[in-house]
């Protein structure tokens, strides 16, 4: 048996060791963290509807409908009419035949990958794609591609090199740690060439990007056939929980006979099916909320240019800032808390090893004071980083 504790000591002496903060409000600008009140800016909440009342309420009259738990998976006697309703609107508002909802993002990625290839089979990601979809090839058995990050000549180099057997190529659509856009048109450029299948892991992109915040394909311009295999959660933008695949009715039905992780397991409860609708509506109706969301990264981006910082390249929500080491990494987080800021320092394994950042997220729930607040923080913690030692 190997031994916990000792591991545990190393990770904490290489400053990896990870330790949950205890909240103790709802999701929004300011928060209640370990006993702190704070202005946060670590959360995936980027249209502010978490902690929405309409939403709130379509849960507790949900609740009220249906009671609490489904009861079974939904091939037993599990899928409800809410959630029946909530697929086709979701199919509907991505433009796509058909959508199937899963309990989680992670599990949609390995019920899908899981589905269509097997050990004969090969899988192309980007290096910088989501745990998850990496996850997947492990559990779906395929030979795994890791391309360079949004690096479609090296992707190309491998597709063409490769023989026989299933090819997807599997990508985030807005990458979760950078910010940045796959660059999803010569991605479906080169999956169209090779007889491959293209899959998107939107769940950085639905709601906040495209018309209606129909997600980072419409961004890009494309439709079902450049991207047939969509997958998009629904605990970030949407505020709720859970996740859909989108596609043509074979896909679908391929998916509900074989995703073991759909097959498998409870369905979600049919009130967060009627939460999730309601967050729907809120999403496509309220444009104003990407609007101020839109606005806020621009300022933030001004403002840290001004202060001298270096962003990462990137227009969306997810505004990160480069830093290197793990420790330096902790340590300018700890400052920025001090001075009543929570932003999370991301280290290895969940970024590459010597880039450590501070990862900045903003939200149409902030206010142009908030964004000030943290260029001001910013600027005391990475402009004059010894001011405190001078008084
Ligand atoms: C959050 C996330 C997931 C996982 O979704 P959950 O619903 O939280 O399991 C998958 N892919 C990406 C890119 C994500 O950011």
């Amino acid at each position: 048996m190997k031994d916990l504790r000792h591991e545990l000591e190393q990770r904490k002496a290489q400053r990896l060791y990870r330790a949950r903060r205890v909240s103790a409000s709802p999701q929004g600008a300011e928060m209640q963290v370990d006993g702190e009140r704070l202005l946060s800016f670590c959360s995936n909440d980027y249209l502010g509807l978490a902690n929405h009342p309409e939403v709130i309420s379509a849960l507790q009259s949900g609740a009220q409908t249906w009671g609490v738990g489904s009861g079974a998976a939904h091939l037993v006697s599990g899928h409800s009419a809410a959630h029946h309703a909530l697929e086709e609107e979701l199919a509907d508002f991505v433009g796509r035949p058909r959508a199937l909802l899963f309990s989680t993002g992670y599990m949609a990625n390995l019920g899908v990958i899981g589905a269509l290839l097997g050990h004969a089979d090969r899988l192309f990601e980007d290096r910088f794609n989501h745990a998850s979809l990496l996850d997947a090839a492990r559990y779906s058995g395929a030979r795994l591609v890791r391309y360079a990050h949004a690096d479609v000549t090296d992707l190309r180099a491998r597709v063409q090199s490769s023989g026989s057997g299933e090819r997807l190529i599997a990508t985030d659509g807005v990458f979760s740690m950078d910010g940045d856009i796959a660059p999803l048109p010569e991605l479906a450029a080169c999956a169209r060439d090779n007889h491959a299948w293209l899959m998107v892991d939107d769940a950085h992109g639905i709601g906040v990007l495209g018309k209606h915040g129909r997600g980072t394909v419409d961004h890009c311009g494309l439709n079902a056939s450049d991207v047939p295999i969509l997958m998009a959660t629904l605990g970030k933008a949407f505020g709720t929980f859970g996740a859909f695949v989108a596609g043509d009715d074979d896909l679908i039905e391929t998916l509900i006979q074989q995703a073991r992780t759909y097959i498998y397991t409870t369905a979600t409860p049919p009130a967060l099916a009627e939460a999730t609708r309601a967050s729907l509506r809120l999403v496509q109706q309220e444009s104003w909320r990407r609007e101020k969301l839109h606005a806020l990264i621009t300022r933030f981006q001004r403002g840290a240019a001004e202060l001298g910082l270096t962003l990462m390249a990137s227009e969306t929500p997810i505004q990160p800032l480069l830093v290197g080491e793990s420790a330096q990494a902790l340590q300018f987080s700890a400052r920025m808390q001090q001075r009543g800021i929570l932003v999370p320092a991301m280290r290895p394994p969940t970024v590459p090893e010597g880039t450590a950042r501070l990862r900045i997220t903003l939200s149409a729930a902030h206010e142009e004071a908030h964004i000030d607040r943290l260029l001001t923080a910013l600027e005391e913690v990475f402009c004059h980083p010894f001011s405190e030692l001078l008084g």
